[in-house]
């Protein structure tokens, strides 16, 4: 970290200093958000919801491609211009510039401290350093859950932090490092809290999810007074376990197609966490995955997913797919497109592929046209429309379970939710038609049952029953 030293300015006797909050990027970047903000929360600082009504600013930050680091210097320019106390935070500040400087301090000089990403305690330094602690904290007043950024009743969980991987095309481990899982012990309790406080679907992140617990050799960690062992699979058993208790749904993202990854299956066919796997892929052919150097692409990804559908039928499968990678010819991406109609990809999205400054990949020979790249994924995209259209085609008919997300007026003119099929943000969704009995209502982070009867692009409409 970098550090700044102007003066500090303590804030006027009896008021609770103000912090600005600007949260960007992915929800690695979010969690990292919600664990300041609760840490924040804890020792007494408010939140202010303007840049001028605030003591201090703190920008969490996305490095990944050119336009999250655009937006990120522009946030980062606006808080400086309007506040002038800014520290900076996330996956951007962990970036090097030309000649080896800091690249955030090489073009904001002004800001007050630079952090990576996963850096509650280096950004609390730098908070206290420029606004001191106020001399009574709230701890009281923190919600047991700590402070959130999701809706009250979806929740993300962070497992574990960067990555033992080296795809070509990406620089999240230099940004981030190797990978390092949380205790399975503190994941569990963060867990129990997070159900306690009302959260009926809980996201299970990470950058590799399946590798959970290989950097501690699959230690032996305690919680509620029995031994869970540092691994995918008891933690999604214990966290299932805990789901069932609280009517709650339990979502897998970032999930490699390890052979182990079988063994969470019969979980899923039981209902106790959701038919839904989030596995990016990123290509089919094994050519171009062996030169992305991408996890498990030595595995035969469709013998997995057809044996995954076996072991649980109405698996919904959510991938990413990059196109025109450097060296991908006509036949590897035509191999691509076959994939995407056998495997049945029932949510898939598709990057032309653009080189982001610093990977290797943009080292290998082959380059493909821009032009070819945005015809491919567009060719991309066309097929995995007809693929997921075609599966959401097969709900109509249907009862699901649905997790309501908005409903205004109690729902009487209707609402939003989703099914196990789709996650919040990145998915489709079910709009709800207002119930027909005029007594029937629903509620933001309850769950209806729906009957669907049509399907909308990318979206179900369903009559709540
Ligand atoms: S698995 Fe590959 S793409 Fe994902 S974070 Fe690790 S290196 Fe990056």
């Amino acid at each position: 970290m970098t550090q700044d030293t102007s003066l500090v300015v303590p804030p006027p006797a009896g008021t609770s200093p103000k912090i600005g909050f600007v949260s960007l990027g992915c929800p690695k970047a979010l969690t990292d958000s919600e664990l300041i903000l609760t840490q924040l929360s804890a020792e007494g600082y408010q939140t202010a919801k303007t840049f001028q009504g605030a003591d201090l600013v703190i920008v969490n930050t996305c490095g990944f491609i050119d336009d999250a680091v655009k937006e990120s210097l522009d946030t980062i320019g606006e808080a400086l211009a309007e506040n002038g106390k800014v520290i900076v935070t996330g996956c951007l500040g962990a970036k090097t510039g030309e000649g080896g400087g800091n690249l955030v301090r090489q073009i904001h000089p002004k800001v007050l401290a630079v952090t990576g990403p996963h850096a509650t305690h280096e950004v609390m330094d730098a908070v206290h350093q420029h606004v001191p602690k106020p001399h009574d904290p709230f701890v009281d007043l923190v919600p047991p859950a700590g402070v959130k950024l999701t809706p009250k009743h979806y929740a993300y969980l962070k497992i574990s932090e960067g990555c033992n991987h080296r795809c070509s095309f990406c620089i999240i481990p230099s940004m981030r490092g190797d990978l390092v899982s949380r205790p399975v012990g503190d994941v569990l309790g963060e867990a129990q809290r997070l159900f306690e406080s009302g959260v009926k679907e809980l996201l299970v992140i990470s950058q590799d999810t399946s590798a959970y617990g290989v950097d501690v050799k699959y230690r032996t960690g305690f919680w509620d007074g029995r031994p869970v062992r540092t691994r995918m699979l008891d933690l999604v058993q214990a966290l299932a376990e805990m789901a069932e208790k609280h009517g709650a749904w339990v979502r897998l993202h970032y999930v490699y197609p390890y052979p182990h990854v079988d063994d969470v299956l019969p979980l899923m066919a039981g209902g106790r966490v959701l038919p839904y796997l989030d596995v990016p892929f990123q290509h089919a052919h094994p050519d171009v995955l062996r030169r992305m150097k991408r996890p498990a692409s030595g595995e035969k990804n469709l013998e997995r997913i057809l044996r995954w559908r076996e072991i649980c039928p109405e698996i919904v499968i959510r991938s990413t797919f990059i196109a025109g990678f450097p060296g991908e010819t006509e036949a590897e991406f035509e191999y691509l497109l076959d994939f995407m109609r056998e495997a049945e990809i029932d949510r898939a999205g598709c990057f032309a592929y653009s080189p982001v400054e610093g990977a290797s990949a943009n080292e290998l020979p082959g380059a493909v046209p821009d032009e070819v790249r945005a015809e491919r994924q567009a060719r991309f995209m066309a097929v995995a429309e007809a693929v997921s259209t075609a599966k959401l085609q097969r709900r109509v008919g249907a009862t699901m379970q649905v997790l309501v997300d908005s409903a205004p007026a109690l729902g009487r003119k209707g609402g939003v939710g989703r099914t196990y099929a789709d996650a919040p943000e990145i998915d489709g969704s079910v709009r709800l038609l207002p119930p027909e009995k005029a007594s029937r209502t629903l509620k933001v982070g309850e769950f209806t049952r729906a009957r669907i009867v049509a399907t909308e692009g990318h979206d179900l409409i369903g009559m709540p029953v």
